[in-house]
């Protein structure tokens, strides 16, 4: 078998996410034969450094041994069995170790099978809980503009990015969009926090406006992660909850991409020192490995639930895979990893590389900025850099960095003209000087006219 072969027939029956497959007339899908720690290697032997995690899904690693030895152990034990009615020791010890580890007041565990579920769980039980209280005239959720929180129709409503969303307008929600705090957009002189700070009267004139309609506001802490890696000050998080708080309204933090270490601290929302009423977890939970997600809410929610059954107030939600145990047993091994050493530490050192080995990309003429957050590094391409110019987006500038790097032994893949790093925990340095190599040459590939 080598790539041509797989990838002639993968063309001939799969239809593939987030794809134009017409592209692919000019870009064949790369046939994956192996991965091992940050390396993917294809059926012809090339090798790619997963400098994007798989879509921000693997911290430790490809077929990381650990991992890999608790699924195995775990699939000759029990592989499913239905969560309503029944339980089993990994989805217990998973929900007790994660009440543990998040921000306090986040005492119950439901699961799902991707961060896209989470979120639709989230706003149901939002909306669920306001009915239960004798509110039900509270429907309407707050979001940021540039936000993203998956694709299944009520994820995609609170979400506001154009590319995904604007096709299926007719058919979502309508959320009340306030502008995001994205630091990108801070006038010069302002620093992140004074600019966080700023955008925040937004969101307070709509809670003022709107108190007794609204839900929930949901956002993600800290980076809006693709709606092209922006990033805002933590300050933001600390005036939401206590806007929240003062108005009743529900905060709902969507971690799924945030979540276990990428910002440099377990769970972004930790930066603010706040807890959530609903936390979303997905992507990185079963470290990679295995779709899984889970909805963390507060005591104060679950008893508004709490009844004698014909009451109707009970969460009649369901997945068929809730809580499977081999998605459990990863995650338990994804926590025990975290346990094993101090990851957010050695994340630190990374980050710090990450900064050194991009510093001198701020002077390219075509760079408007590369920004940080942990272990997430992004450079956006511009046009024109004193006018603030975007390159037009049908010239496809990041896709020019995407090729280059496949043929540099590099995974990048630019959401539009932004190309960004967010790899697994277990890279080089190295590994990193690599990637930045290759992203100054592909980004000097795609600018150079
Ligand atoms: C990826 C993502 C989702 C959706 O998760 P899926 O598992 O792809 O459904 C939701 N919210 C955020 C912030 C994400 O990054």
């Amino acid at each position: 078998m080598n790539n041509a072969e797989l990838a002639a027939r993968d063309l001939r029956a799969l239809w593939h996410p987030c794809t134009q497959m017409k592209d692919h007339e000019r870009i064949p899908p790369i046939p994956i034969r192996r991965g091992q720690g940050v390396w993917l290697e294809d059926f012809d032997g090339n090798r790619y450094i997963d400098g994007i995690s798989s879509w921000w899904v693997n911290l430790f690693g490809h077929s990381n041994p650990h991992i890999a030895r608790r699924i195995k152990r775990q699939v000759d034990q029990l592989e499913h069995v239905i969560l309503a009615g029944f339980t089993h020791q990994p989805v217990v010890e998973l929900s007790e170790q994660l009440i543990d580890i998040t921000p306090v007041g986040l005492d119950r565990c439901f699961f799902a099978e991707n961060g896209s579920s989470a979120v639709e769980i989230a706003l149901k039980m939002s909306f669920h809980y306001w009915k239960n209280q004798g509110q039900p005239e509270k429907t309407v959720f707050v979001n940021l503009s540039n936000s993203y929180h998956g694709e299944t129709l009520g994820a995609l409503s609170v979400g506001d990015v154009d590319l995904y969303k604007r096709t299926y307008e007719p058919l979502l929600l309508r959320p009340e969009t306030v502008p995001s705090p994205d630091c990108y957009q801070r006038e010069p002189g302002v620093n992140w926090r004074e600019h966080s700070e700023l955008e925040f009267a937004h969101m307070e004139a709509i809670l003022a406006r709107r108190t007794n309609q609204i839900c929930a506001v949901i956002v993600e802490p800290l980076v809006q992660c693709a709606g092209y890696m922006r990033m805002y000050d933590p300050v933001y998080l600390s005036l939401l909850r206590e806007a929240c708080d003062r108005y009743q309204v529900h905060l709902i933090a969507d971690e799924c991409a945030v979540g276990f270490g990428r910002t440099g601290t377990l769970f972004a929302c930790e930066q603010a020192q706040v807890s959530p009423d609903f936390l979303c977890l997905a992507k990185g939970l079963t470290g990679g490995f295995l779709p899984l997600s889970a909805v963390l809410t507060t005591n104060r929610v679950y008893d508004a639930f709490y009844d004698d059954y014909p009451s109707l107030r009970a969460f009649l939600h369901s997945h068929s895979y809730t809580g499977n145990p081999l998605a459990c047993a990863a995650a338990l091994a994804t926590l025990e990893l975290f346990k094993q050493s101090d990851v957010l530490g050695a994340n630190r050192q990374l980050a710090g590389i990450m900064a050194q080995v991009t510093e001198h990309f701020r002077d390219h003429p075509n760079i408007a900025e590369v920004r940080q957050c942990g272990m997430i590094l992004a450079i956006e391409m511009i046009k024109d850099k004193r006018t603030r110019t975007p390159y037009p987006w049908q010239e496809r500038r990041g896709q020019k960095v995407y090729r280059h790097g496949l043929q540099n032994q590099a995974l990048l893949r630019p959401l539009g003209d932004v190309v960004y790093f967010m790899p697994p925990y277990v890279i080089q340095p190295t590994e990193i000087e690599h990637l930045a190599k290759v992203a100054w040459q592909g980004i000097q590939l795609a600018t150079n006219d």
